[in-house]
């Protein structure tokens, strides 16, 4: 079992260095022992595979990754833990660890400088406060990968997995199922981290898809017409459409009748295909 998730271990490396927690960084480092392996084995990697991993914060997970896979990426926004990156990923010399900004790093530059010829998987115990626009950054660039496994709050999880058309769907649901096939793994308690969160995490996969599931006639206006669609959740599909594309009610009205979807619809009942139909609708009257 790896040093680092015992608890004590990571204290006292972590006040050594002089290290204290950053709420503002989403600092919750995991110590429970039986999460990372378990992360690890179900990401997708093996030795002929590089991980890009976000985050590595005192480098538990980098650790596991590390045994499995060829090369590890770890990319780190906290210059503070560089050199505990240092000390407690001493053993292993096929990771490097990169201090960026993962909303702003060149991902296609990395896997090109790192991974060149590699298959490549992203695994990570995300900063909460960028679980969204890191996830649809890195879906949106369609970045050479073949999954992306990351521990979200299980709200998120819950939110970024159902399937649209379902009730406990959302915009996220939609841009999500785009690119990929999500899939919950396992949950996880709030007290596997250090310092305990107040909520509970999952793990979730995204299955990177080669085509996407349905043909929208333009891309960038399918993604307008999913977060216009989820602006107003309480309210119709109509009201919102109206409110988010800036469209006269007569107009949306058209266009839901064209795409034979009913006045009174609410977002959360729309299929991809739906969603795709309405882009079609749009584009067609404008
Ligand atoms: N992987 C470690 C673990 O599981 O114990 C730490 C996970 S902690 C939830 C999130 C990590 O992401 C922290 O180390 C934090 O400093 C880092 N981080 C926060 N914002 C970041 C950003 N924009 N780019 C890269 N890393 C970031």
């Amino acid at each position: 079992m790896s040093k680092l998730t015992d608890i004590n271990y990571v204290k006292g490396v972590l006040s050594r260095h002089g290290f204290t927690f950053s709420k503002a960084l989403g600092q919750n480092f995991l110590v429970n022992p039986a999460v990372c392996p378990k992360m690890a084995s179900l990401c997708g990697a093996d030795s002929r595979t590089g991980v890009i991993e976000i985050g590595p914060g005192a480098g538990v997970l980098t650790n596991e990754l590390a045994q499995i896979s060829c090369k590890v990426a770890a990319v780190e926004l906290d210059k503070r833990l560089l050199p505990v990156l240092a000390e407690t990923l001493a053993a292993h010399d096929n990771v490097k660890v990169i201090n960026d900004d993962a909303m702003k790093l060149n991902f296609h530059q990395l896997i090109q400088d790192e991974f060149a010829g590699m298959e490549v998987v992203i695994c990570a115990n995300l900063p909460y406060y960028i679980t969204s626009p890191i996830l649809m950054r890195l879906l949106e660039e369609r970045l050479p990968v073949k999954a992306i496994t990351v521990m979200v709050q299980k709200e998120a999880a819950d939110r970024i997995c159902a399937e649209p058309g379902t009730r406990a769907s959302g915009a996220i649901s939609a841009a999500v199922r785009y690119y990929c096939v999500p899939e919950q793994l396992f949950k996880v308690s709030a007290g596997s981290f250090l310092p305990a969160p107040k909520v509970d995490s999952a793990v979730i996969r995204l299955n990177i898809l080669k085509e996407p599931p349905v043909q929208a006639a333009d891309e960038r206006l399918f993604f307008k017409v999913v977060r216009a669609a989820f602006l107003q959740r309480r309210k119709t599909l109509s009201n919102s459409l109206s409110a988010g594309l800036s469209l006269p009610k007569a107009a949306v009205g058209e266009i839901l009748a064209s795409a034979g979807i009913p006045a009174n619809a609410r977002a959360e009942e729309m299929t991809m295909q739906q969603f795709a139909d309405i882009t079609a609708a749009v584009q067609a009257l404008s």
